[in-house]
């Protein structure tokens, strides 16, 4: 690494925001608590960011609690145009956004620039569709009544976002809730607060008044969060994360009858049939497998190739994983970053011994990946058993476990079998399958013929256990707002 790149990367470090961000001013946590934040790549300490305590929770609640009504009356059209500068803004500032969060998180610096883009695209979304919550006016049934509907905010909300996609998690919570009137405290994965901490930078910078964005880093989670969800001031949980905690959290949210949305975990089947495009299933395999390294909801879990185009398709995918740089996320030409940390690596390879262990062969890859941070390689893996492990848990790496299949019934009855339901992905040329096949699967969203679903103006969201109701599209702040229906008796 020349000097000049390690200074920029000092210089981009030094000047992100380290503070909580609450009402509007930067403050260190009451007990002065710190966290350390370091770099995946090579397990070195970045900085170390102030580290709240159930107290700094309060005072941020107390703060969205104060903001509330402020913000619930100012104009839809000012809200909207907070939104469109802080999209400017990032734009303005994507080069250090995209280097900040490749350092905290790993994910190669191209992928960090285009998270930078995705998550600012909420940012603009949501201020078009603030000036648009609409309402009605109609005839009750008997014709001696009216019904005026309304929208309204639903109050302060909890925000809670994931490492994975630091940036964008944020945006499309943040993004309906601003539309919406609704103030927030957001708290970050502890393991990549920098980008968040950022994100308030920018909405400070793009006017949001005090009080209605609040950030809260910490390393306690559970406690400076369930008080706030029992505290009967938050009306509102939006929570991206595992199944696990999300059903946790769903519990909390119970005391008090919180609305909730819940963007939890996948199990993603990508399957190719044997008239599809194999050259497409391929490339769609590297998508749907390989964005973020691996390391996505949406990331395919299980792959299953029709048993005719099996051998073409595995050895057509194990050349291009093998021909993968794996590196550094700031490294010149690198296309797989790090694991986030040593649990995840321990995690995938815990899973590919387990396969290989049940069966599996290794078509490529299929080890940890040598260097200091927490590397593992691209890996192809043939004819997973069933009873492997990676059947039902998220590997959330850069593995690829392929099965085969005979017939349409049995892949999708395949496909079906997990308490899972966020993505599935189906490559096919004939187009009554291909219809057949989306409408049978258990899945909030398909991709027909590609390999990614993400998209700001797409309802994002899972069924079954991988959730409750749906972010971005033109529902998305629906999560947001409350119907009010005023009766009115007609003389
Ligand atoms: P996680 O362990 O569930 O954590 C998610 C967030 O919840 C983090 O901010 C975490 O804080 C916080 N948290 C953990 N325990 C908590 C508690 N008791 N009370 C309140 N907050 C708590 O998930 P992760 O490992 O960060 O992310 C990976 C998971 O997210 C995967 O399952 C993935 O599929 C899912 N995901 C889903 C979507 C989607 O849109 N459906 C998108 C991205 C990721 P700390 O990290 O600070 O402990």
């Amino acid at each position: 690494m020349s000097s000049a790149s390690q200074e920029r990367e000092a210089r981009v470090v030094d000047a992100a925001p380290k503070q909580l961000y609450i009402n509007g001013q930067w403050r260190d946590a009451r007990q002065g608590r710190v966290l350390e934040v370091r770099d995946p790549s090579t397990g070195s300490l970045l900085c170390t960011v102030a580290n709240a305590s159930p107290e700094d929770g309060r005072d941020a609640l107390e703060a969205a609690q104060a903001a509330q009504q402020g913000f619930a009356a100012m104009p839809p059209r000012q809200r909207a145009t907070i939104l469109m500068r802080a999209f400017e803004l990032m734009h303005e500032r994507k080069d250090d956004l995209a280097l900040l969060m490749t350092l905290e998180m790993g994910k190669p610096l191209a992928d960090a620039a285009g998270e930078v883009v995705y998550a600012a695209e909420f940012f603009r979304h949501f201020a078009e569709e603030a000036t648009r919550i609409s309402g009605g006016y109609q005839d009750a049934p008997t014709g001696n009544a009216r019904f005026l509907i309304r929208q309204e905010p639903v109050g302060p909300s909890l925000l809670i976002t994931p490492w994975n996609f630091p940036l964008a998690m944020g945006t499309r919570k943040l993004g309906p809730a601003i539309a919406a009137g609704c103030t927030s405290v957001l708290k970050p994965a502890e393991l990549t607060p920098l980008s968040m901490l950022a994100l308030a930078q920018i909405l400070e910078d793009a006017g949001a008044p005090p009080g209605v964005v609040n950030i809260v880093v910490t390393s306690t989670a559970g406690q400076v969060m369930e008080p706030l969800i029992r505290s009967g001031i938050a009306r509102k949980l939006s929570f991206t994360g595992s199944t696990q905690v999300g059903k946790k959290l769903l519990e909390q949210c119970a005391d008090k009858v919180l609305r909730t949305s819940m963007e939890l975990g996948g199990n993603a089947a990508f399957v190719v049939f044997e008239d599809a495009d194999v050259d497409k299933a391929v490339d769609g395999a590297m998508l749907a497998k390989m964005r973020n390294s691996g390391e996505a909801c949406t990331a395919a879990n299980r792959i299953f190739i029709h048993r005719s185009v099996l051998q073409e398709f595995s050895e057509k995918l194990a050349q291009r994983m093998g021909e993968l740089k794996v590196g550094r996320g700031v490294d010149e030409g690198v296309q797989v970053g790090p694991m986030v940390d040593a649990t995840q690596l321990d995690k995938v390879k815990e899973l590919v011994d387990d396969a290989v262990g049940a069966g599996a062969e290794v078509v490529v890859g299929g080890e940890v990946a040598p260097g200091d941070g927490y590397f593992y390689q691209p890996t192809v893996l043939r004819d997973v058993p069933r009873e492997a492990r990676m059947w039902t848990e998220e590997i959330f790496g850069p593995v690829a476990p392929l099965t085969p299949f005979d017939s349409e019934k049995e892949v999708v009855d395949l496909v079906n079998d997990t308490e899972y339901g966020l993505v599935n992905y189906v490559y096919t040329n004939d187009l009554n399958r291909a219809l057949r096949v989306a409408e049978s699967i258990e899945s909030g969203m398909v991709g027909l013929n590609q390999g990614v679903v993400s998209n700001p103006a797409a309802p994002f969201g899972g069924m079954k256990e991988s959730g409750l109701g749906r972010e971005g599209g033109d529902t998305g702040i629906d999560e947001f707002l409350e119907t009010k229906y005023i009766g009115i008796a007609m003389a």
